[in-house]
């Protein structure tokens, strides 16, 4: 087990891609401390973790809110006394062109995807900082690497994590803490199952592997950045896209 009684603070993982980071985490021996908005969700993965003999804490928090957030990182420690690792995953898309697209699909997209980003990982950095070590992880996109019609609000969010990203790196690298960025390309979930079936068939075929990714292609590297093997990178963006950005 890779991060046996580690304590890792994953955001967004009721399901689709934070469902399966908050698993794999549990699966190599972290206690989970997991959040969303929908708190029924919560209630399945607190059953897998708890199948596999770790602990975890369920909670509604909204991490576009500064007060739910502080709340949600005060229980966490109050329970567990310590964060090792915080996941960054929580995201939500409003689509549309730039012209129709209003203030409010604008500040909503901004607001959770990378203010909500601010929000956990400025919460963390104290009790992180005290230990002298840490791992935050923020979920990213390739959108924000190389744009997207219809998403100027996602692809600005998503940017502004790989900025927040190498900040916080450089920031905090002096007390043990590692930050890096993950950014999936199409990745099936919920937020892509939306799309219609004729755009998923243009994306396939403009993959060199010629298929989405699946969640644990994404879990996978969250547990190997989270572990002992990656103490050695940080600042980094890494893609896991099936080559479709190079
Ligand atoms: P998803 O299936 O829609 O899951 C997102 C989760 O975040 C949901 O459980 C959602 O709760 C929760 N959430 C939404 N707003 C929140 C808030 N304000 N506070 C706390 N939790 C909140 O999406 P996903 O595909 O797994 O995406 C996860 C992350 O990966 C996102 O940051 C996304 O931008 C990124 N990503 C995804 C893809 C992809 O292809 N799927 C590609 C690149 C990047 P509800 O269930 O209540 O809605």
């Amino acid at each position: 087990m890779r991060l046996k009684d580690r304590v890792a603070l994953v955001t967004g993982g009721g399901r689709g891609i934070g469902k399966a980071i908050a698993l794999a985490l549990a699966k190599e021996g972290a206690d989970i401390v997991a959040c969303d908005i929908n708190l029924e969700n919560l209630k399945e993965v607190a059953a897998e973790v708890e199948k596999m003999g770790r602990k975890i804490l369920i909670l509604k928090a909204d991490v576009s809110k500064v007060s739910e957030v502080e709340e949600m990182v005060k229980k966490a420690l109050d329970k567990f006394t310590k964060i090792d690792i915080l996941v960054n995953n929580a995201g939500i898309t409003r689509d549309n062109l730039i012209v129709r697209m209003s203030e409010e699909e604008w500040d909503q997209v901004l607001d959770i995807n990378l203010k909500g980003a601010f929000n956990c990982l400025k919460a963390v950095a104290r009790p992180m900082m005290k230990q002298r070590s840490g791992r935050i992880i923020n979920i990213a996109s390739v959108v924000g690497m190389m744009g997207n019609p219809g998403q100027a609000n996602y692809a600005a969010s998503k940017a502004g994590i790989i900025g927040l990203t190498k900040s916080a790196a450089k920031e905090l690298a002096s007390r043990g803490i590692n930050v890096n960025a993950i950014a999936p390309g199409f990745i099936k979930t919920a937020m892509t199952e939306a799309l219609d079936d004729e755009i998923k068939e243009r994306l396939t075929s403009q993959i060199p592997l010629k298929r989405l990714g699946e969640v644990k292609d994404v879990a996978n590297l969250v547990v190997f950045l989270a572990s002992n093997d990656a103490s050695y990178i940080t600042g980094e963006v890494i893609k896991v896209d099936g080559g479709m950005l190079m």
